[in-house]
């Protein structure tokens, strides 16, 4: 109980306040609890490495292709170094010191191109780079870099770079449509509810600056000047800390409603959390304090917003283990085909298909968890 008395948590039907982001409270206590817990990890990486590279397959408004997803080492998220989100790990990747010069961004990017050369057929239709913070954050990427990576995957269809929506403007996603890609940025909104963004997730910005860069990119689409489109990929997290299952199931299901009905915003990314290191949500589980959502809660929601206009895809993170989004152990698997089924083919009846005794306890769990009783199973 501890935990929650020195985040400064608050009861949930209590209204916000100016006050709770004075220090010692609020924002300003879930970032003096993160930063303790970052603290634990020492570790340091080699600039000219990127964190991770893969080959996988993604539906664009365009279809579905072939993705390179490149995590591009730029030395982290400086909100994470303020303390940071309470489900983030990621910071613990970052490089030693801040910052990353240009021609080490470049060494990652051709490390990219290698991996995918000895494993692919051809090259990938869809470039996705992240960085674990602001791609667009020329603190973390200088201009010039951007453009020399616009440059590299100009031969490329589209290209998705991630973003905090304060660094969203016309003049950068330009840079990317000029070369003739399609461009989203991939914005972690997490949530379209300010209060859950703020107090369960820890992330600073509102839904009116997430409104603000989806605008910028729809400017940036119709400047373009060329045949090639931009748009914003929100990316949204299912079950922060403090929420219980139904709770997270209904944010999901309006989030995803208000992100679709923004325009310049296309598709939605909904990711269930898993329980990463270093972490709030890590201190939580291992005091039997928070449980990952289950599978049924992501089909449920999947289900329930397929008439919205968006592409809404998921992509469940260790699903089957106790860390990650899971059932009952037996259905898992099939539940995540189901589910992988579903963002390539956009038809809610493949979840028809899945069924196993342990929906009757999600029913359950659904029905009567609560704040102060949760989570109600492991
Ligand atoms: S989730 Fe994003 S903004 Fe939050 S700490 Fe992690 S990298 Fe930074
Ligand atoms: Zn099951």
């Amino acid at each position: 109980m501890s935990l929650y008395r020195s985040v400064g948590y608050r009861v949930p039907m209590s209204q916000p306040t100016p006050e709770v982001y004075e220090q010692g409270k609020g924002m300003d206590a879930h970032n003096k609890v993160m930063r303790e817990i970052r603290s634990r990890k020492e570790a340091s990486y080699d600039p000219h490495e990127p964190t991770r590279v893969w080959l996988d397959e993604d539906n664009t408004p365009d279809g579905v292709k072939e993705s390179l997803t490149i995590i591009l080492n730029t030395g982290g998220c400086r909100w994470a170094r303020a303390g940071g989100c309470t489900m983030c790990g990621y910071v613990a990747e970052s490089v030693d010191g801040g910052s990353v010069s240009h021609e080490a961004l470049l060494d990652q990017i051709d490390v990219c191109l290698e991996h995918e050369e000895e494993n692919a057929d051809e090259p990938a239709g869809l470039i996705k780079i992240y960085t674990s913070g602001s791609f667009l954050d020329e603190r973390e990427v200088g201009a010039e870099t951007r453009r020399a990576i616009a440059d590299t995957f100009a031969d490329r269809d589209r290209i998705v770079v991630e973003s905090l929506p304060d660094f969203v403007d016309r003049e950068k996603i330009a840079d990317f449509t000029q070369q003739g890609l399609d461009t989203d940025v991939a914005i972690g909104l997490e949530t379209a509810t300010d209060r859950v963004r703020h107090d369960c997730v820890n992330k600073y910005f509102d839904f009116a600056d997430f409104e603000d860069a989806c605008a910028e990119a729809a400017a940036a689409d119709d400047e373009a000047g060329s045949d090639a489109d931009a748009g914003i990929k929100a990316y949204l997290l299912m079950k922060p800390p403090f929420l219980t299952e139904s709770e997270a199931a209904a944010d999901m299901i309006s989030s995803i409603e208000r992100c679709a009905d923004v325009e310049g915003c296309h598709t939605v990314s909904m990711n269930p959390c898993n329980v990463q290191r270093y972490t709030m949500v890590d201190d939580l589980y291992f005091n039997d304090g928070y449980r990952p959502p289950w599978l049924w809660s992501v089909a449920h929601v999947l289900e329930e917003t397929a008439d919205v206009d968006a592409i809404v895809v998921s992509d469940p993170v260790g699903h089957g283990s106790d860390r990650g989004p899971h059932n009952c152990g037996e259905c898992d698997d099939l539940v995540q085909k189901a589910i992988k089924d579903f963002d390539l083919r956009q038809d809610p009846s493949v979840f028809e298909q899945v069924s196993c005794e342990c929906e009757a306890t999600w029913d359950v769990v659904i029905e009567r968890e609560r704040s102060f009783n949760q989570p109600l199973t492991q």
